[in-house]
């Protein structure tokens, strides 16, 4: 296959992604295949000999999209979205013809300036002070072990940087129970330990409580150890539990500690004006991490890290061997100094063809109308007889039980939920909340409707009755 071939089969994969969008609600949302079933059908060897364009493309229609979950389907409502906006579909296309790796400025002045812009523009459409800085990572999982190993090194005044942790009394990280596991990630990946990731118990609202953090803080500083940050949620994976940012700065801040605020997934609702109170006091933080790859529509991987100054960070993962070295590193951009890996993806392009070709205002009217339709959903299932809802609607995620008197709910739910998704419908995905198992619903994709969220309720109504 040479590029000749490939303007022809890149314009097929253009009409195939055309139809495959537009039948996209008559499929199942989750994929229908059993573990093992795809590899059985792969020769378990790599062909000696080329093969045809038209026979490989064959295969990949019979094989892999009726063994794949659509995430961009109207009806996925699990985890949480990982939208693809027709404009960042497009975008991506683009990216990939021209196949750079943007480590430095030079290897992509384009792409390392839109990054720049780009994350400036969000840093204003989501309402943050003047002053942050940013980069684009692949993850929040990145952008979060970034976070806590500045985190490391700045405890131990940057002796960590040469000399590790070896005999370093044990260093502590706070965060709230809610928050992802991509903070107990970080703190092994890190070497702090899970063990010195101290979960603060959060209050009636599942929000961190900011005296128990100082009382945690104070505890570890009398027993000798080094409390290094604090790690606080907007929008927290399992209910979108949101922790007093504002107050908890504050507790932070005094005991001189570093803050990064994980809003993954809520962080994209923050363009709306209305909804900047669950994060009121955002403006302190030391590093902010929000996805535009779950809600915003520019696809995965998409996630954009807010420093208010960045050299701390660049302290911690620059490195300038001699193979990297570049005349004129003193005046430009090297992003890879900001982040993990070495080589980057050229993602800005996706954020900037997004917010063109929709503007805040078109994005914000989609986030709005996710989070009603969220609302009347629950409102409808609060009133139908059987049906509990577990935690209130916070932006577009709400959790419910099937809790019909005398049965068991825990057993009821769960076989509930087993039904919903093997009728391929609608996709829900379960968490378990103050013990109990819970279903998980949140609205999101790029081109759901109000019909599509509705469903949900005839649905679970109906699968229900039949248990
Ligand atoms: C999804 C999520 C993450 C992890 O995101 P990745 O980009 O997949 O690493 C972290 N924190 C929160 C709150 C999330 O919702």
């Amino acid at each position: 296959m040479n590029h000749d071939d490939l303007r022809h089969w890149s314009k097929r994969a253009a009409d195939w992604a055309h139809d495959y969008h537009a039948t996209l609600r008559d499929r199942p949302v989750r994929a229908r295949t059993s573990p093992g079933e795809t590899a059985a059908r792969l020769p378990a060897s790599p062909p000696e000999q080329p093969e045809t364009p038209d026979r490989i493309f064959a295969d990949f229609e019979a094989i892999v999209p009726q063994a794949m979950t659509h995430w961009q389907h109207p009806r996925f409502f699990a985890y949480f979205p990982s939208n693809a906006s027709p404009a960042s579909q497009w975008a991506e296309q683009l990216a990939n013809a021209i196949s750079a790796q943007c480590m430095l400025w030079q290897t992509s002045p384009a792409a390392t300036e839109i990054e720049t812009v780009m994350v400036d523009w969000l840093r204003q459409a989501l309402g943050l002070r003047a002053g942050f800085r940013g980069t684009i990572h692949d993850t929040a999982t990145t952008a979060t072990l970034g976070a806590v190993l500045t985190m490391r090194d700045r405890a131990t005044g940057w002796n960590s940087v040469q000399d590790g942790i070896f005999g370093q009394a044990p260093l502590r990280i706070y965060a709230s129970a809610q928050t992802h596991s991509s903070i107990d990630k970080a703190v092994r990946l890190a070497g702090i330990g899970q063990a010195n990731l101290v979960k603060i118990a959060t209050d009636a609202d599942f929000a961190m409580d900011p005296a128990r953090l100082d009382a945690a803080i104070a505890a570890d500083l009398a027993a000798g150890r080094v409390p290094a940050g604090v790690v606080l949620c907007t929008g927290g994976t399992s209910i979108g539990a949101c922790d007093p940012i504002a107050r908890c700065i504050e507790v932070a801040k005094a005991h001189g500690l570093y803050v990064h605020v994980d809003a993954a997934w809520a962080g994209t609702a923050m363009i709306c004006p209305e909804f900047r109170a669950l994060w009121h006091g955002v403006d302190g933080a030391d590093s902010i991490v929000f996805n535009p790859h779950k809600w915003l529509g520019a696809q995965f991987d998409c996630s954009v890290q807010f420093l208010a100054d960045p050299a701390p960070q660049i302290r911690s993962l620059g490195l300038r061997p001699d193979y990297l070295q570049t005349l004129d590193q003193e005046e430009v951009t090297n992003f890879n100094e900001w982040t993990v890996p070495l080589g980057r993806r050229f993602r800005a392009l996706k954020l900037w063809f997004t917010l063109r070709a929709y503007g805040l205002e078109g994005l914000r009217t989609m986030i709005r109308n996710h989070v009603a339709w969220t609302e009347e959903l629950a409102e409808r299932l609060r009133a139908t007889p059987g049906f509990r809802i577990t935690t209130e609607p916070r932006l577009s995620l709400f959790t419910f039980q099937y809790a019909p008197s005398g049965g068991d709910a825990d057993a009821l739910t769960a076989a509930l939920l087993q039904k919903v998704n093997d009728d391929g419908r609608i996709y829900l995905t379960q968490t378990s909340h103050e013990g109990q198992f819970v279903i998980r619903m949140t609205a999101g994709t790029f081109d759901c409707t109000r019909d599509d969220v509705m469903m949900v309720h005839d649905v679970v109504r109906d699968l229900a009755a039949t248990l």
